[in-house]
C-alpha cells in the first residue's frame, strides 16, 4: 500500500462509482443513546439534500455500549459505517480517522451528540455548490456552555488572534463541510498534534460561513474538563505560533536593561556617598525573580521539546481496533510510515 500521508491522491480509495455525494464524519465517545437519534436526523435532512450520502462514525474508545449499537446501526443501513480505535485517541485524532475513511465529494464533520444540528446541512451543501470548498458553520451564542468554559474560550481565542500566526474565523468550530480537494490536503499534514481549528484555516481555499446555533446536548455530558481544554488550548497555540519562545528573550533584554541602570545608579550612589550596606530583603527578592523567570523559560522550551519529541517519534496516529461495514472497500491504512499487519 503507499504512504497516505505523503501522496494522499494517489493512495488507493473507494472506485469512483461507489463514491457517495456526501460524507458524514462523526467522532464518537460514549455516545450509545445519541447515535441513533443522530441516524434518523440524518436520514430525514439528507433524503431530498444530496444524492447519496455515506456516515462514518469514529468510535473513539467508548466505554459504553457505543460500539454495539454502531453494529447494529451499520447492519440496519448499509450506509452507516464504524471505526473502532484500539483506545482513546482524542476527538481531533478521531476526526482525522474519519477523513482518512470517507470517500465522498464532500465532507461534513458534526458531533455525535446533536449540538450540531443536522439540518444546517443543506445551508453547507448550498454554499459548496456556490463553489465555496471550506465551509464552516459559525456559532451565533456560546450560551449552552458554563461561564467558565466560555470566558475561556473567549482568552484564548483572543490569545490566539494576537500570537498565532493563523487567522482563525470568529465562533468556527468543527462543525464544518470540506471538499474533497480540502479533505485531501488535510490528510497530507503530517503532524501528531492536532489542532484541527487551526489546520482547517491554514489549508486556506475558498471558505464561507454559515451561522447555526448551538444545540442543547441530547443525552449525556461533555467529555472535555477543564484541564483537557488548557492542554488543548497550548498544543493550538504552540503549533501555531513560536511567540512563548520568544517571550524569553524579551523578558530577558528587558531585565538586562534594566538592571544595568539599577547597576550604574549604584555605581554613582557609591561614588558620590560612599559605601553603606544596601538592603538585604532586595537582594534575596531579586534572586527569586530572576531564577522563576529562568525557569518558565525553560518550562516552555520544554514544552516545545515535549512536543518536537512527539512528532519525531513517527508513531501512527491512531490504531484500529475494529471496521464495522467497510468489507466492500479498499480503505487506507492509518498514518504512520510502516505498520505491522496485525492491525489492519
Ligand atoms: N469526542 C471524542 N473523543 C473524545 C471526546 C469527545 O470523539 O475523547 C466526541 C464526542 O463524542 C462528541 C464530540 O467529540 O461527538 C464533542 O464532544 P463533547 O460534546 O463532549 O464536547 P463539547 O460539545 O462540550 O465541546
Ligand atoms: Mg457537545
Amino acid at each position: 500500500m503507499s504512504n497516505a500521508s505523503a501522496s494522499p491522491s494517489a493512495s488507493p480509495r473507494v472506485p469512483a462509482q461507489g463514491r457517495p455525494e456526501l460524507s458524514i464524519v462523526v467522532p464518537v465517545h460514549n455516545e450509545a443513546e445519541n447515535l441513533p437519534l443522530l441516524v434518523a436526523r440524518l436520514n430525514t435532512v439528507l433524503a431530498a439534500a444530496v444524492s447519496s450520502w455515506e456516515l462514518v462514525c469514529v468510535d473513539d474508545g467508548s466505554r459504553d455500549d457505543t460500539l454495539a449499537v454502531l453494529r447494529r446501526l451499520c447492519a440496519e443501513d448499509a450506509r452507516v459505517s464504524a471505526i473502532s480505535f484500539s483506545r482513546n485517541f482524542g476527538k481531533e485524532i478521531a476526526i482525522a480517522a474519519g477523513l482518512d475513511h470517507a470517500a465522498g465529494d464532500a465532507v461534513v464533520i458534526m458531533d455525535a451528540d446533536l449540538q450540531h444540528p443536522p439540518e444546517t446541512i443543506p445551508a453547507f451543501l448550498a454554499k459548496w455548490r456556490e463553489g465555496f470548498l471550506n465551509v464552516y458553520g459559525q456559532r451565533t451564542d456560546r450560551d449552552g456552555e458554563s461561564r467558565l468554559k466560555r470566558n475561556f474560550a473567549r482568552a484564548f481565542y483572543k490569545l490566539f488572534a494576537r500570537f498565532g500566526e493563523t487567522e482563525l474565523p470568529a465562533g468556527a468550530g468543527d462543525f464544518r463541510l470540506l471538499d474533497r480537494k480540502v479533505v485531501d490536503a488535510l490528510r497530507a499534514l503530517p503532524e501528531r498534534a492536532r489542532f484541527s481549528k487551526g489546520l482547517y484555516a491554514w489549508v486556506g481555499f475558498a471558505s464561507a460561513g454559515v451561522t447555526f446555533e448551538v444545540a442543547e446536548r441530547a443525552h449525556g455530558q461533555t467529555k472535555f474538563r477543564f484541564g483537557r481544554l488548557f492542554s488543548f488550548a497550548f498544543d493550538g497555540l504552540s503549533s501555531f505560533s513560536t511567540v512563548p519562545l520568544k517571550i524569553a528573550t524579551w523578558a530577558g533584554v528587558a531585565i538586562a536593561l534594566i538592571s544595568t541602570l539599577t547597576g550604574l545608579f549604584f555605581l554613582l550612589r557609591t561614588l558620590v556617598f560612599g559605601t553603606d550596606l544596601p538592603g538585604f530583603p532586595s537582594l534575596i527578592v531579586s534572586i527569586m525573580f530572576f531564577s522563576s523567570i529562568q525557569l518558565i523559560s525553560l518550562g516552555l522550551i520544554g514544552e516545545y521539546v515535549g512536543r518536537i519529541f512527539a512528532e519525531v517519534k513517527r508513531r501512527p496516529l491512531y490504531l484500529i481496533g475494529e471496521r464495522v461495514g467497510f468489507d466492500a472497500r479498499t480503505v487506507d491504512h492509518p498514518r504512520g510510515d510502516a505498520l505491522p499487519p496485525l492491525i489492519r
